[in-house]
């Protein structure tokens, strides 16, 4: 590759190093990597490779070297505290061919934070203080140990961290990320995800087909979260090469959610982070209505998943699932009863009741809604049984709650009946 000026290399790639025994040995998570790859990927970034390495003076240079070769960006956490053990000043050093020395500011810093508290100062802490020609030293607010910005002749980067996520994080936020940011970091990323409920992961895959699933731009991707069944698009901009018209980030990201609307739009709940706490919320507020829920033979799941809502009056939690055999028509008397009761008690406009009993390896879920608009009971069945199965029940309750706010909303003429659905496909 030619050599370009150091200041025009934009940054689209990066790998990650984690240096440290403790990381190989498993004394210690690697929490750093992940970080930082998250905070990359979302501003575009590649992160081509993540790596933990042990403190071996060899290792760590290796990796260096090797992940120079292929990424503008190589972070690495780990290694300099002022301990022989902590040696990714060492490596840096031998891969830009420099030598370290003491940098007189650093110096006169650290000296400075053991005079304050009028301790001794330990002759080994003066590592800490070392540079080589091409490093920039990087502030360390929160200890004793600066990271380093190193240029790299042909506009690559290196930027070590320390190990300490709490010294960690604010460096990288506060100094680091501006300056990549400033210097061109990522390309132009679009991300979008969608939040699914009431279908499982494989059955997404299959909806959305292969093409899709294995296309470079966008990239679209199924994850299967506790409590829903996210797609991610990631939509970059489309230069036109494959014959048709460039189009933007969002272009691209617009025409590939269509095409996942198309596919399984009845089943999106919600976009983004949003949790089912934060839409049920946003549609309550819409309504200006509040919930009082019973809930039975669930744990406390509904209350754990509702949490300390604002919307929430009065959460009830029952242990005993009891007895409550539909009737001919289906419907549960003795639940929407106990939904009325559980409003008019509370003074709120709705009375949710949800009722979970093992069936099976399952968990058959009877959830019954009322409000000024209409009594709504609802069957489904929760995957699973135990605690997984009641979480999954909760999520259920959570998911028939949020349609029938959804459907008061849409205030159409057909919403001010009674109703009964009866039982669905497992979700
Ligand atoms: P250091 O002296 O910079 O090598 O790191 C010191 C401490 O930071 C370690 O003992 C760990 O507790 C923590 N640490 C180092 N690397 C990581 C990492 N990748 N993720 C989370 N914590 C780490
Ligand atoms: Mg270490």
């Amino acid at each position: 590759m030619p050599r370009r000026d150091a200041a025009s290399r934009r940054l689209l790639s990066a790998e990650l190093l984690s240096v440290g025994s403790e990381l190989t040995t498993g004394e210690t998570r690697d929490t750093n990597a992940g970080e930082l790859a998250r905070a990359l990927s979302g501003l575009g970034v590649t992160v081509g490779r993540i790596q933990a390495l042990p403190d071996d003076l060899d290792t760590v240079v290796a990796a260096f070297t090797d992940a120079l070769e292929r990424a503008d960006v190589v972070v690495s956490t780990g290694g300099l505290g002022p301990t022989p053990d902590d040696l990714t000043r060492e490596a840096i050093a031998a891969v830009a061919g420099e030598t370290t020395t003491i940098d007189a500011g650093l110096e006169t810093w650290l000296r400075g934070l053991w005079d304050r508290r009028g301790m001794p100062f330990a002759e080994i802490n003066l590592k800490q203080a070392w540079l080589i020609p091409s490093a920039t030293a990087i502030p360390n607010p929160n200890g004793t140990a600066p990271g380093w910005w190193v240029d790299r002749p042909d506009g690559r980067l290196i930027v070590a961290l320390p190990g300490p996520p709490r010294e960690m994080r604010p460096m990288w936020t506060d100094w680091v990320l501006p300056r990549l940011q400033a210097r061109g970091l990522g390309r132009d990323l679009v991300v979008r995800t969608l939040r699914l409920t009431g279908i499982g992961e494989s059955l997404v895959a299959e909806r959305l087909g292969d093409a899709l699933l294995r296309a470079s731009n966008p990239v679209i991707a199924t994850y299967a979260r506790t409590d829903a069944v996210d797609v991610r698009i990631a939509a970059l901009p489309d230069g036109g090469n494959g014959g048709g018209a460039p189009r933007s980030a969002a272009e691209v990201a617009d025409a590939a959610e269509a095409r996942v609307l198309a596919a399984v739009g009845e089943h999106v709940w919600a976009r983004g982070e949003t949790t089912w706490r934060q839409a049920i919320g946003e549609q309550l507020d819409e309504l200006g209505w509040r919930v009082a829920a019973v809930e039975m033979g669930l744990g406390g799941e509904l209350t754990a998943l509702f949490g300390d809502a604002p919307w929430l009056a009065r959460s009830e939690s029952r242990a005993e699932a009891g007895h409550d055999a539909p009737g001919a028509d289906g419907r549960s008397a003795s639940l929407e009863a106990t939904a009325d009761r559980a409003r008019r008690e509370a003074g709120t406009q709705v009375g949710l009741a949800v009722r979970a009993t093992q069936r099976g390896g399952d968990m058959a879920v009877t959830v019954a809604i009322s409000s000024p608009v209409r009594r709504h009971t609802e069957r489904r069945l929760a995957f699973l049984g135990g605690s997984m199965g009641r979480s999954r029940a909760a999520l259920t309750a959570a998911a028939v709650l949020l349609a029938e706010l959804r459907r008061h909303d849409a205030r159409s003429p057909a919403a001010a009946t009674e109703s009964t659905i009866g039982e669905e496909a497992r979700p």
